[in-house]
């Protein structure tokens, strides 16, 4: 049979060529979950999918009742899940106030964090359920979160401190609605988020991997820097950011190469390691690459956990 993958946030960006490059190969069925339906639907047909190699299903990560609900949808439908990708995100480096999920935290870190959180917790039975040869959990991770790099470093850097926020529920009120306590940054809002998102990945390996022989992963796909992640910037920056990143630092990728790359880690048989962090060089070959000191403290990792497990109501 077919492989089945939820991808998140396949309506755009690097989830939409990741869900093309799967498709396209006839042996994936590519489940995009989506906010947006009609919008998914047509960027599938935009891109030339054949219907019969995907299914939109809706799914909110801004409202974990829209999680529980796409998981009850999807479990519903009697498809298997053999590959989960939690892809989507929302960057707001412009905003001067945080905005809030359906239920109370801040934007950036409660979709892109919590919201997959509960997402890949719900989803893991099944996933360890399927007779699948390779199951695998992939959280997109990136770059920026990651201080050991000169991108990681371009201010405001990411950085989680105490996670008293995070303990305080995140939500502007008798907490910060950022992750250490500190004043709104919609940049760092995204950049902790993804710290959080990689420290998931590896927490998920210390606890199941060896239980369940599923692979956890996350990745740099590399700067695609003309996605609609930058939507929320000022146009000269978008004008301008593709144009340095291809020709000054050259790590310029394009949707499509990303949307490979995300798709070898997805279902490449050569990467089957677990509680690795993928990036590729400049001849695309894929290497394990070193996060962060902070992003990879099995500590904090224990904590984000067990915080993150009280806000979405698993403990
Ligand atoms: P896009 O903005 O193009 O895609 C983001 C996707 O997430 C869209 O499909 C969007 O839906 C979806 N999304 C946003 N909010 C929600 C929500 N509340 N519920 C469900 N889906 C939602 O950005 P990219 O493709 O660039 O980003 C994809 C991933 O790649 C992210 O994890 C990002 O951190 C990562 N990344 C990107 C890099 C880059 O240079 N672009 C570099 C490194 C990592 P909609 O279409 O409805 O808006």
């Amino acid at each position: 049979r077919k492989g089945s993958v939820i991808v998140t946030g396949a309506s755009s960006g690097l989830g939409l060529a990741t869900a093309k490059a799967l498709a396209e190969t006839g042996k994936w069925h590519v489940i995009m979950a989506c906010r947006d339906f009609l919008k998914a639907e047509r960027a599938a047909k935009s891109a030339g999918m054949n219907k019969e190699n995907y299914t939109v299903m809706h799914l909110d990560l801004a409202s974990l009742d829209s999680v529980r609900q796409f998981v009850r949808n999807f479990q519903q439908s009697n498809m298997p899940l053999d590959v989960l990708v939690c892809n989507a995100a929302v960057y707001q480096p412009n905003a001067r106030q945080p905005s809030f999920t359906a239920d109370g935290f801040e934007l950036g870190v409660g979709v892109n964090h919590l919201g997959h959180f509960l997402l890949a917790r719900l989803l893991l039975d099944d996933l360890n359920k399927s007779e699948y040869p390779s199951r695998r959990l992939i959280i997109v991770g990136s770059i920026t979160g990651n201080t050991n790099t000169v991108a990681g470093n371009v201010p405001p850097k990411a950085d989680l401190g105490d996670l008293r926020g995070l303990a305080g529920g995140l939500n502007g009120l008798n907490s910060s609605a950022m992750i250490n306590g500190g004043t709104f940054i919609g940049a760092k809002a995204y950049k902790d988020s993804k710290v959080c998102n990689m420290l998931t990945m590896q927490e998920f390996h210390r606890r199941y991997h060896e239980e369940t022989g599923i692979t956890f992963a996350s990745l740099y796909p590399g700067c695609i820097a003309d996605t609609q992640l930058f939507r929320h910037h000022i146009p000269e920056f978008r004008f301008l950011f593709p144009l340095f990143q291809k020709y000054v630092t050259k790590g310029f990728v394009s949707e499509e190469e990303s949307g490979k790359r995300l798709a070898q880690v997805v279902s490449d048989p050569s990467l089957t390691k677990s509680g690795v962090y993928w990036s590729w060089n400049k001849n695309s070959a894929s290497f394990e690459n070193q996060l962060s000191q902070e992003a990879s403290d099995p500590e904090k990792a224990r904590r984000v956990w067990e915080i993150s497990e009280k806000l979405v109501g698993l403990a």
